[in-house]
């Protein structure tokens, strides 16, 4: 290569000269790999292929054993190839040779040459093949050699992308891009999907990679990252960040970032050396994430993630959005790192038809949201996003928690079965919506659904609950990016009544705090949010924002019956307050001569154990109780809800859990008081089989849920499980669990569980 600057700039014209040409995909190879020896004055040339079976093939060569292309193979991690392949990492010897990993493959006869330099074929952070240039002399490469080197890489990394390789391949040996793998996950929600992938995070395809005008090239990428610095300030000012807490940090770290001197350099050197500022961007942030990806330590993670969002923004200041329309496709399967509740519905308008997150935990809100819209979820799928492109073919098991991704035939047509059988057993729900829910022995059994949009409602009629036990109101302000007006409120609860048609709607009041966070209301961080000041602790702090709501709840309700419970009560206290409010906005409106609801029920979560204990005075203040069992279990066992490192590690269906939900029921016995349930527990019909066994007779879940719980209730007589619960929780030592006895029991009575 000349000594001056503009060498690697002959090289990159060059060879966008060549990609221009029609060229049959060998000679395409054979011809790059010609051209790079040549402007490199270098007497070999060669680019090697990852394959599925982590081997590096040779592709093209110039200047080895021409005969070795396709045969020359290397194991990932064996010789300099597949070292540089295993670290990502670029290799410059003058002595190739003297190397530890150096390996001779005797079809190449590469014996006589010494010096070498080898880059990565990189594409989103994954290598995909490796490029080599040999010199007899000792020689040292020069930086600015080595980029333009990887800079060529990047051209055909993007040719193997686009599948410029097909029909290069032996048939049965596949390339690693196209690698089926499987990721273990946890199922976060219940079905399964089918489809292609749509990152969520679109990857912005960059096909203008050469510059035409350095300078101007240098400009527009300054002046991109200064409008990138500019919104990271104007954010970092807003109101709702200007405090401490995991917004700022994120932000903070991104500003720090966007001034580092090393990637502005890179990224400015890259442009020098002929790619335009978007493919620049995509180049340093690829080699970094490969860099970055072998690490374990999960604060470099968290790092290198700030890093991945940064360089995303940067090229959508420089391109804009791309694929744009990928969404509206009726196979969608969202793959994610992370995702809000809000983000979520957006993508309503095309059908979504599984959910992939590299992140998630139960029972966050954009997963309760899917599980109201029967979107199946696997969460805890790292390295899923790096690995999928979009449109590849992606398999969703929200049962067992796997995502399959570029699935082989055998798989897909396993799960094409799986499919089936279930829309065979949808179909048998679909046949009991109209049937009564009674058990065999003539009990009945109230199902409800829970709730929270508008986009909900349809499923009250399709799932056949008798009506809405938790409308969880707080769903309208978390996806909301500024305070939902009054008049918004009264809107949606009106809406949701005439749906409800008649049927009981159990509106809860605001819950926010600890994992529901608005972003516009300035909470202020604290060390255990869901110990902290949330739901109605706020709420009666801040009468305000409790009693529009109030008041909305009772505009809408007029003529009619209105439900209204508190969430997080933990004193009795806290119902008296939270009625007098009621009364206060019942006398407003009486004085302005406005309708009032037919009917007035005033009910309490029971979530806080510190209730348990005083049940009596809990009863005779209200007109029932629904028990939120997702609260109270996390409570109860001192366990974080969202910790998936701790989930499933206490059992809800256990004996301690039930006698303080027995409590309950007795109390509300004693004073006529109907008592309900609405976590998620009541969804799964082996729990809702031990609820019913305790003496519930009204639950309520997600819609989806409704019909396999019906399909136990017709099968169980509920009397005899009563008999088998109330013998088991009178033991003090007995010999198997109670989920054991439980599952025992649906076994030998055949009820679907
Ligand atoms: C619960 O805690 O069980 C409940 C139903 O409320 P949420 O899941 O909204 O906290
Ligand atoms: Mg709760």
């Amino acid at each position: 290569m000349r000594n001056d600057m503009s060498g690697p700039r002959v090289l990159m014209r060059r060879i966008r000269e060549l990609m221009a040409e029609r060229l049959e995909p060998q000679s395409r190879l054979d011809q790059i790999v010609r051209l790079i020896a040549e402007t490199m004055v270098a007497e070999v040339c060669s680019l090697y292929v990852l394959r599925a079976d982590a081997v590096l093939e040779l592709y093209a060569t110039e200047g080895l054993n021409p005969g070795s292309v396709h045969l020359a193979q290397l194991k990932l991690g064996e010789g300099l190839v597949g070292t540089i392949a295993a670290t990502a990492r670029p290799l410059n010897l003058s002595d190739a040779q003297k190397h530890p990993a150096f390996t001779y493959l005797p079809e190449t006869g590469e014996e006589i040459y010494h010096s070498f330099l080898g880059v990565p074929i990189l594409r989103a952070g994954r290598t995909l093949g490796v490029l080599v240039v040999q010199n007899k002399s000792a020689r040292v490469y020069r930086d600015e050699e080595s980029e333009a080197l990887e800079t060529v890489a990047m051209v055909v990394a993007e040719m193997i992308a686009a599948g410029g390789l097909e029909g290069l391949t032996r048939p049965g040996v596949a390339l690693d891009l196209t690698r089926p793998v499987t990721f273990e996950g946890v199922a976060l929600s219940e079905g399964i999907g089918i489809g292609r992938v749509v990152l969520h995070e679109p990857r912005v395809v960059v096909t203008n990679l050469f510059n035409e005008n350095m300078e101007a090239e240098v400009e527009r990428l300054g002046e991109a990252l200064g409008f990138l610095r500019v919104s990271i300030e104007d954010m970092l000012a807003r109101r709702d960040v200007a405090g401490e807490g995991e917004h700022r940090q994120v932000l903070e770290a991104y500003r720090m970032f966007a001034h580092d001197r090393g990637w502005v350099r890179r990224l400015e050197e890259a442009v020098r050396n002929g790619l335009t500022a978007e493919a620049a961007v995509e180049k340093v942030q690829s080699d970094m994430r490969a860099r970055m990806m072998h690490l374990t330590d999960p604060y470099i993670r968290e790092r290198l993630h700030d890093f991945d969002d940064l360089a995303n923004r940067l090229l959508r200041q420089l391109i804009g959005r791309a694929d744009g329309d990928l969404a509206e496709a009726d196979d969608t399967i969202v793959v994610a790192r992370q995702m809000g509740a809000a983000e979520l519905l957006d993508y309503r308008r095309g059908q979504i038809r599984g959910l992939v997150l590299e992140e998630g935990a139960p029972t966050s809100h954009v997963v309760i949201v899917a599980r109201a819209l029967g979107i199946p979820v696997v969460g805890q799928a790292k390295g899923a996003v790096s690995m999928s492109e979009n449109r590849d073919a992606i398999i969703v098991d929200g049962e067992d928690g796997s995502v399959h991704l570029r699935p082989p035939g055998e798989i897909e047509a396993l799960f094409a079965d799986k499919v089936r059988f279930r829309a065979e057993r949808q179909q048998r729900y679909r046949s009991l919506r109209d049937q009564p829910s009674r058990t065999k022995d003539g009990v009945e059994i109230q199902l409800q659904m829970n709730a929270g949009l508008l986009v909900d409602l349809p499923q009250l009629e399709e799932s056949g609950a008798e009506g809405i036990g938790l409308f969880r109101t707080e769903l309208q302000f978390m996806v909301a990016s500024t305070m939902p007006r009054a008049s918004d409120q009264e809107r949606l609860y009106s809406a949701v009544l005439d749906a409800a048609g008649g049927r009981p709607v159990t509106f809860r009041t605001l819950d926010v705090g600890g994992d529901k966070l608005l972003p516009y209301l300035n909470q202020s961080p604290e060390d255990n949010p869901a110990l902290g000041y949330r739901a109605l602790r706020l709420a009666l702090d801040r009468p305000g924002l409790m009693r529009t709501q109030l008041r909305a709840l009772l505009k809408a309700a007029a003529g009619r019956e209105l439900r209204v419970m508190f969430p997080m009560v933990t004193d009795v206290s806290e119902v008296r307050q939270g009625r007098e409010l009621i009364q206060r906005e019942l006398k407003h409106l009486t004085r302005f001569g406005y309708e009032l609801p037919k009917a007035l029920k005033i009910g309490a979560m029971i979530e806080v154990p510190a209730l348990l204990f005083q049940l009596d005075a809990l009863m005779e203040s209200l007109d029932f109780v629904s028990i939120g069992s997702n609260d109270l279990f996390q409570f109860f066992t001192a366990v974080d809800r969202g910790n998936t490192r701790m989930a499933g590690r206490f059992d809800d269906l256990s004996a301690p859990f039930f006698r303080a939900l027995r409590l309950v029921l007795d109390a509300g016995r004693r004073h006529c008081v109907p008592v309900t349930l609405c976590g998620e527990m009541a969804g799964r019909p082996l729990s809702a089989m031990a609820l019913i066994g305790l003496g519930f007779r009204s639950i309520s879940m997600a819609a989806p849920s409704v019909g396999p719980v019906k399909a136990m209730i017709v099968a169980l007589d509920a009397s005899e499980l009563s008999e088998l619960m109330d013998a088991h929780l009178s033991e003090t030592l007995p010999a198997v669990t109670l989920r054991q006895a439980l599952v025992d029991f649906a076994k030998s009575h055949a009820i679907p569980y």
